[in-house]
């Protein structure tokens, strides 16, 4: 599925957070959405999820306003992937997941068999199902952040809009999440996440986009970047960037001169 955004203007009351922003995610992409902090990257995604509404500008979805769908149909097309940090109840990992086919489901309408094996399906292709049964509050967090991302999948949504996924994970954890994006992206999902991490940016995604408080937002491939001019003036420090061959892989990394 496609997701645009056309000239998107948004301001929290006097502060113009985004300005005419641009841009189109197609099937198949991973957009890494780089900033500061502050510099309005989660009140994109929520722009785009439909939560907030621009003050100019529209939102698509396979060229419909997203405006005028309604919130069932969007759900449907869009879904919204918290870090994992922010699940506080108690639910078992399975429950967690179903919850995902709540869109699918009328007012007070308990989830049926055929919801409950469309979980256990996607909880099995993320390979999660010996935790079927845990409370989600009992698992690491990466296996909590795969879980999230397990009831964005049930939920039948194309368009996977991730809010730091990585930002509460160890190491290996990280490398597993950013593997079953690369993999729902090869399946053609649509994916835009946010990162204070600009060597994912540079290895794990198709394009970057780049927000700033005081600029016009970037938004180029990641061999644009290589350069190192953006990324420095983003950060204000003076960077390496180096394309590197690993012996399995060509990879970008990004460390300070
Ligand atoms: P980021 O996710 O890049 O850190 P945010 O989108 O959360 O940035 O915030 C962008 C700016 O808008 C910040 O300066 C933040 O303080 C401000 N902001 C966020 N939410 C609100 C709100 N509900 N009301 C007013 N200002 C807000």
């Amino acid at each position: 599925m496609q997701l645009e955004a056309r000239n998107i203007t948004f301001s929290y009351g006097k502060r113009k957070i985004l300005s005419d922003l641009s841009f189109t995610a197609d099937s198949g992409e991973i957009i890494a959405l780089l900033g500061r902090n502050g510099s309005g990257k989660t009140t994109l995604l929520r722009i785009l999820l439909g939560f907030l509404r621009p003050a100019a500008g529209e939102v698509l979805i396979d060229t419909r306003n997203s405006l005028e769908m309604s919130g069932r149909e969007r759900a449907k097309a869009v879904a919204y992937i918290p870090q994992s940090s922010e699940m506080v109840y108690a639910y078992t990992v399975l429950d967690t997941v179903m919850m995902g086919r709540a869109p699918e489901l009328s007012l007070f309408e308990r989830p049926g068999k055929e919801d409950k094996e469309k979980a256990e399906e996607i909880l099995e292709d993320l390979g999660l199902t010996h935790l079927k049964e845990r409370s989600i509050n009992a698992i690491s967090g990466g296996e909590k952040q795969l879980v999230l991302i397990a009831r964005a999948l049930t939920q039948d949504a194309k368009i996977l809009l991730l809010d730091e996924p990585t930002s509460a994970l160890d190491y290996s954890n990280q490398l597993i999440v950013l593997e079953t994006l690369e993999k729902l992206r090869s399946n053609g999902y649509t994916i835009i996440f946010s990162t204070h991490n600009p060597e994912q940016a540079l290895m794990n995604a198709t394009r970057v986009m780049i927000l700033s408080s005081n600029r016009t937002p970037f938004i180029g491939k990641p061999e644009d970047l290589l350069d190192g001019r953006i990324l420095e003036d983003l950060y204000n420090r003076e960077l390496c960037i180096k394309r590197i061959d690993t012996g399995r892989s060509e990879r970008i990394i990004c460390i300070p001169r």
